[in-house]
């Protein structure tokens, strides 16, 4: 993720159909192509009127939003977010189903949380807890881990904190297929989670 200007919509990491049945395909379709599209090229607009920013990074742009000129500082807090969180959460799930996290991060979990089983828990609880869009968000602060949710397309990042996980619940991420039916999606989602990866983000957090 060392990418800057002009950002690319990077690929779906696994094909359309292979998230079925948990993910139609024509919802990752529209999710990645057309959602995700958007942002990248929303956020290509804004920094085009801004040569002096071209160099920055997704993380050097969403760290600094209180050092961007004022004007556009929402349009990469939404945009600059929505390309980031996309990123991160379509990474984040994979067509080997049924990962369960391991090694260090599993203690940390085990640690910080309880158990992997009370991480379920939490982790629902605060998706379906998001009041409107947003994302559930595990992070990690040097290591020690946390859950929180935030708000559209708000993103720890801007606050330091480091994200390892995260659970899209904007209902473009689920109504094609689930309806109103939030907490079956939620359900659904953690078969796909790819706590290779994830565990992987855990071991570059603690590194700094
Ligand atoms: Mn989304």
């Amino acid at each position: 993720m060392k990418q800057h200007y002009p950002f690319p919509l990077l690929p779906l990491p696994y094909a359309y159909d292979g998230l079925i049945p948990e993910l139609s395909k024509e919802i990752l379709f529209l999710h990645h192509d057309k959602h995700l599209k958007t942002y990248v090229d929303n956020l290509n607009k804004i920094l085009a009127g801004y040569p002096k920013l071209q160099s920055l990074t997704l993380e050097e742009l969403l760290m600094g939003l209180d050092t961007l000129p004022r004007e556009i500082q929402i349009g990469i807090q939404n945009n600059g977010g929505g390309v980031y969180n996309h990123n991160l959460y379509f990474a984040c799930m994979s067509p080997e189903k049924n990962q369960s996290p391991q090694g260090e991060l599993l203690n940390a979990i085990n640690r910080d949380i309880g158990s992997y089983e009370e991480f379920v828990k939490k982790f629902t609880d605060t998706a379906l807890g998001q009041f409107g869009s947003g994302y559930a968000w595990l992070v990690s602060k040097n290591g020690k881990l946390q859950i929180l949710n935030m708000p559209n397309q708000n993103t720890p990042i801007s606050k330091s904190i480091k994200p390892i996980l995260n659970l899209d619940v904007w209902e473009h991420a689920y109504y094609l297929q689930y309806q109103n039916r939030r907490n079956e999606y939620v359900e659904n989602w953690f078969h796909l989670v790819n706590w290779n990866y994830v565990n992987q983000l855990y071991l570059e957090s603690c590194r700094g």
